[in-house]
């Protein structure tokens, strides 16, 4: 009797100890999964405003006197052909904290990320990775936008462009236009051959022409509104002019759908271009998580060019632009 009464608090013990090691082991193997999880593609809330992509918008941006030719045989995004994916290196070395391999070093940063890049790098890589990418980091934003004057100097054509888009939608600068032939050449190779640009450059002058005939359209509709009023329900679906980072010329929408919508969102070629843009140095500008940050909501189908090393870095830190510049202390 004795006996058994002095042992029951150490198998009590003994026991609460197994049930939190157990727990703690369970833990840490939770952790680990959830360290390589894929990024969840997760639903929109709607407290952001959009960046200046409503579909509505999108088509009603158009040149009004040339109609709208979309392509009538858009096929649905194909599944995810599994068969053309290369396979990683074998020794992958992926990490946070690693030095980012730089210029002219394929092979280092394909060892680093721990995949093979499918298309021939040689006449990309130094638009992927510029030797100096601080200008690349340009924010804009309705906090930061550009003054009206700014146009960048280096604009080319969208080689990549959608057919039947207005001119002034169609260039970007050299860089980034470069760096997204490799890109899309690359997802053609996934299997995602169908992927276009909607919308690069946007001027100034063009922005203010589509958001004062928006702020018109309104007027005529609400006679009775105040100009106040008309101004905000305008800016909820147009961006004032300054405010779209499009007149940066650095970055693009792009989707395989009939025009920019949600319909993008988590199709097997929205989730590759997500997982695959800092490869090419592109970020996904509006993420589902940073709405709150960035102020716009998720955009499935905007692309921004940052260059290589901050896209993976940002990749690898799970941050964006406005994030990003603020741990680099470039803001
Ligand atoms: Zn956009």
């Amino acid at each position: 009797m004795a006996k058994k009464k002095k042992n029951s608090p150490y198998l009590a013990v003994a026991l609460t100890l197994c049930v939190l090691a157990v727990g703690l082991a369970v833990a840490i193997a939770v952790l680990a999964i959830s360290e390589t999880a894929l990024p969840p593609v997760a639903e929109s809330s709607s407290q952001a405003v959009t960046e200046e992509s409503d579909p509505s918008v999108e088509e009603r941006s158009e040149e009004p006197s040339h109609g709208e030719s979309f392509e009538p045989d858009i096929s649905l995004p194909e599944e995810s052909s599994e068969e053309s994916i290369p396979e990683p290196l074998p020794e992958p070395e992926p990490g946070l904290g690693g030095e980012i391999p730089q210029l002219g070093s394929t092979r280092e940063y394909e060892s680093y990320i721990g995949l093979r890049y499918s298309v021939d790098l040689v006449q990309f890589e130094k638009y992927i990775d510029p030797a100096d990418a601080s200008e690349y980091l340009l924010l804009v934003s309705p906090k930061a936008p550009l003054g009206k004057d700014y146009v960048p100097d280096d604009l080319i054509y969208i080689e990549d462009m959608r057919a039947g888009r207005p001119s002034y939608y169609s260039y970007l600068r050299e860089y980034a236009e470069k760096a997204l032939e490799a890109f899309l050449d690359e997802a053609a190779m996934y299997g995602h051959g169908d992927i276009k640009v909607s919308n690069g450059y946007r001027s100034y002058s063009v922005q203010s022409t589509l958001f004062n005939n928006y702020l018109a359209d309104e007027r005529a509709r609400h006679p009775d509104w105040t100009e106040e009023r008309i101004y905000a329900l305008v800016a909820t679906y147009s961006n004032p002019p300054g405010t779209s980072e499009h007149q940066s010329g650095l970055c693009v929408d792009m989707h395989n759908q009939i025009d920019t919508n949600n319909t993008f969102d988590g199709t097997p070629a929205a989730i590759w271009l997500e997982e695959n843009c800092y490869r090419f140095g592109f970020v996904l500008r509006y993420p589902a998580d940073k709405q709150d940050v960035t102020g716009i909501k998720y955009e499935s189908w905007h692309f921004r060019y940052v260059g290589r090393t901050a896209a993976t870095e940002m990749h690898e830190l799970g941050m964006c632009l406005e994030e990003y510049l603020e741990y680099k202390g470039l803001n």
